[in-house]
């Protein structure tokens, strides 16, 4: 039953059909049911929203674009759940041009954040598979990292302030932007990252850059891992630290993707054993400009710097891209590894992140860990650490503790960007530093005391004590 306070505080949707893309997840792998879904259109109807389910009793389900891939954006079991999406949230409040933010709803989507300041010669760098679907809220909400992780870093470190509606519908404004601001605890960075357990994120104001006039974009083969870092390192020096993206891609994984995606060549042949897909951008007009070849300065720099390693053995193929549909073909192949194996029926995929001089070890250390007939399709954040193993059948025993236990030989993270959600709940308690998980609870109870803001997302809670 919809209480009358609920009805009078937003649009609704009841019917079954409505509400179907809104509560089951992208991989298909997590659904549930819902009294309605809410559609509020302003932060005071979220309050009144959320007030009117406290009261009810009913649980909320914060949701953004629904991209998540660690089953937290949609209802989990049992009766009494509203999903409250911010999909109409999604103006552009304010932009600070001499200042570089930008506020905005927590509904709108990183893509069309991106291409509104793309005019103005500014950049919201946060970009992954998903950025045409993912919305703000859900980004910060996860501190979502991908691909450009590397210079700008993740969500968090892009998010100035926060506006949001806690458990009890207290509206907080964590400050209006401001690079210096210590007045006590920084709450932006709870809610950063709390997937929706802690409140509803309604809106934020974030950090913007100069967005580069040039990029140069290439595949390379190197020799392996090890060779891989101090390619990154040099070509960071060479460039003045401008490296963007520093993307792993095993044979295997280069294969699986031109194999589902024809139209997505490799540029080497053959496909590396190990394939790096590398960008380096200039905001600096002098690097855009033609040099002795005709083509832009960055790219002669670049070639420079890869001569000097393929010299040294550290690089033994490069092909960089020559215009623009060559880097999109790249960025493509990238982007659609995720698509690839959701093509090849169930897998499992683990997020992780290991210390960057480790790397090497743990992907050695795991290939011979692995049982025979199992396949392993690596695709990798390389310049973060930062690793997405998929394992083909989805249904091999005993490989989650098989990876954690080499995660944890390295003090490494079993979830690198993706968070928790519902799918690694009961992972996150059984190998969480257990002083550091009671704390995380203390928190919990003590903003969100009814349990009633996503529960069961991230920390595991036993749904029948929230029945009442
Ligand atoms: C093809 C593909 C590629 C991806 N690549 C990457 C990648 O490279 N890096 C990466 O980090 N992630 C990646 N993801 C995962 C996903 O896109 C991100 O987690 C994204 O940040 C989720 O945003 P969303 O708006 O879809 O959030 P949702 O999926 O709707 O929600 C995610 C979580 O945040 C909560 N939430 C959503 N909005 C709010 C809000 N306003 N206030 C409070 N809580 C909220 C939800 O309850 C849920 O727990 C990828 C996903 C896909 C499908």
């Amino acid at each position: 039953m919809i209480p009358d306070a609920l009805t009078a505080a937003a649009d609704l949707l009841t019917d079954p059909a409505d509400m179907a893309p809104f509560l089951s997840d992208w991989t298909g792998q997590y659904a549930g049911t819902a009294l309605a879904v809410a559609l509020p259109r302003s932060t005071a109807q979220v309050q009144a929203v959320v007030r009117a389910c406290a009261q009810a009793g009913l649980r909320i389900v914060p949701q953004g674009g629904n991209t998540s891939v660690a089953g937290g954006s949609v209802p989990g079991e049992g009766a009494g759940w509203i999903v409250l999406s911010l999909a109409r949230m999604t103006a552009l409040r304010r932009l600070d041009r001499p200042g570089r933010s930008v506020t905005v709803e927590a509904g709108m989507v990183l893509q069309s954040l991106q291409e509104r300041l793309e005019p103005e010669g500014l950049l919201f760098p946060l970009s992954f598979g998903a950025k045409g679907s993912a919305r703000i809220g859900g980004c910060l909400s996860t501190n979502a990292g991908g691909v450009n992780v590397l210079r700008y870093g993740n969500a968090r470190e892009l998010c100035l302030s926060l506006e949001a509606v806690l458990p009890d519908g207290t509206v907080i404004d964590t400050g209006a932007g401001l690079r210096k601001d210590n007045t006590g605890y920084d709450l932006r960075h709870l809610l950063i990252g709390a997937e929706g357990t802690l409140g509803i994120i309604t809106a934020a104001t974030l950090r913007l850059f100069a967005l580069p006039k040039v990029r140069a974009t290439a595949f390379l083969s190197v020799p392996g891992l090890e060779a891989a870092l101090i390619v990154l390192n040099r070509l960071q020096d060479a460039t003045g630290g401008g490296v963007e993206m520093f993307e792993y891609m095993p044979e295997a994984t280069t294969r699986l993707v031109t194999r589902h995606f024809p139209h997505l060549r490799c540029p080497l042949d053959p496909v590396p054993p190990c394939g790096i897909l590398v960008e380096v951008a200039s905001t600096a007009a002098y690097d855009a400009e033609p040099g002795e070849e005709g083509a832009p300065r960055l790219n002669a720099r670049v070639e420079e710097a890869l001569a000097a390693l393929f010299e040294e053995g550290l690089i033994l193929d490069a092909s960089l891209a020559q215009s623009i549909a060559q880097r999109d073909t790249l960025l493509s192949m990238r982007e659609h590894v995720l698509e690839s194996l959701m093509a090849e029926g169930r897998w499992r995929q683990y997020d992780i992140s290991v210390p960057l001089a480790a790397l090497p070890g743990f992907v050695s250390a795991l290939e011979d860990g692995l049982p025979e007939g199992v396949r392993l399709h690596m695709v990798g954040h390389l310049g973060d650490g930062n690793l997405h193993l998929s394992i083909l059948p989805g249904d091999a025993a005993g490989l989650d503790d098989t990876v954690y236990d080499l995660v944890a030989a390295q003090a490494g993270s079993i979830s690198a960007e993706h968070g928790i959600g519902r799918s690694k709940a009961v992972m996150l308690a059984a190998r969480k530093d257990p002083g550091t998980l009671a704390a995380m609870r203390l928190i919990k109870a003590a903003l969100d005391p009814e349990g009633g803001m996503n529960p069961g997302a991230m920390l595991q809670v036993s749904l029948n004590a929230f029945e009442k």
